[in-house]
């Protein structure tokens, strides 16, 4: 598949996903940015989708911004979603994580404005509520949407086997190094140099029993787009 394609499907995916969440009463807003924190993930194709959208002004601006975090502290994922999902299933513990939304906001906050906002990863798009948690503290999240989430996170980790996922900061200052996004575009990126884990293929989707035919109809979409 050309990489052109990968980013197509990436924003299709991301469609069918905002069709999901449209059907749903949330209290998420723009400018709404409680859940801006600084331990937002992504994958390798999606950081490459940003970096490729913005103007050099813009990309440089934004580097800068990520730049100037990088001694803070921030959730750097030792698995990806699916290797979870394969050691889940085979029973395995899982390694043991921090992750603290207190640790900060995300660098490019600003203002209560994400200034990249329709570009902005899935980590971030799946970031919903019932209600207001400026109100709350904390997100109200469904459980259904919960598996909706973690399949959407399965399947572009699963666009993007080959490549990386890690922490915004990492990824995006690993990636705006030439050498590495060529590396990345001839599929032979490093991962472990970045800070970032090698995404892995999907072998095993995350849906309860229970789940399994409110799903239906959206994995129906995703297998249309053909790449599964
Ligand atoms: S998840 Fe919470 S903080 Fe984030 S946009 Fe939704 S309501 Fe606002
Ligand atoms: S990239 Fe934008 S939407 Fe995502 S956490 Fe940062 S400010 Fe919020």
């Amino acid at each position: 598949m050309t990489f052109q394609r990968k980013l197509q499907i990436l924003h299709q995916l991301y469609d069918i996903y905002a069709s999901y969440t449209d059907s749903l009463d949330l209290a998420c807003r723009q400018h709404c940015c409680r859940c801006c924190t600084r331990n937002v993930t992504l994958t390798s194709l999606e950081a490459t989708s940003l970096l490729d959208s913005l103007d050099p002004a813009d990309k440089n601006r934004l580097l800068r911004r990520v730049q100037s975090n990088t001694s803070l502290e921030r959730y750097q994922p030792r698995i990806t979603t699916n290797e979870m999902a394969e050691r889940c299933a085979r029973g395995e513990a899982l390694p043991e994580e921090s992750c603290d939304p207190d640790w900060g906001p995300c660098p490019l906050l600003e203002n209560r404005n994400c200034p990249i906002y329709p570009l902005r990863p899935f980590a971030c798009r799946c970031l919903i509520s019932r209600s207001s948690c400026e109100k709350t503290g904390y997100a109200d999240v469904d459980e259904f949407s919960l598996t909706v989430n973690s399949i959407f996170l399965q399947v572009i980790e699963h666009l993007d086997r080959g490549g990386c996922t890690g922490n915004f900061t990492d990824i995006l200052l690993y990636l705006s190094k030439l050498e590495h996004m060529r590396a990345y575009r001839q599929g032979r990126l490093e991962c472990n140099a970045g800070n970032l884990v090698r995404n892995r293929s999907l072998k095993i989707l995350m849906i309860p029993p229970g789940h399994r035919t409110t799903a239906a109809p959206i994995l129906q979409r995703l297998q249309r787009l053909g790449f599964t």
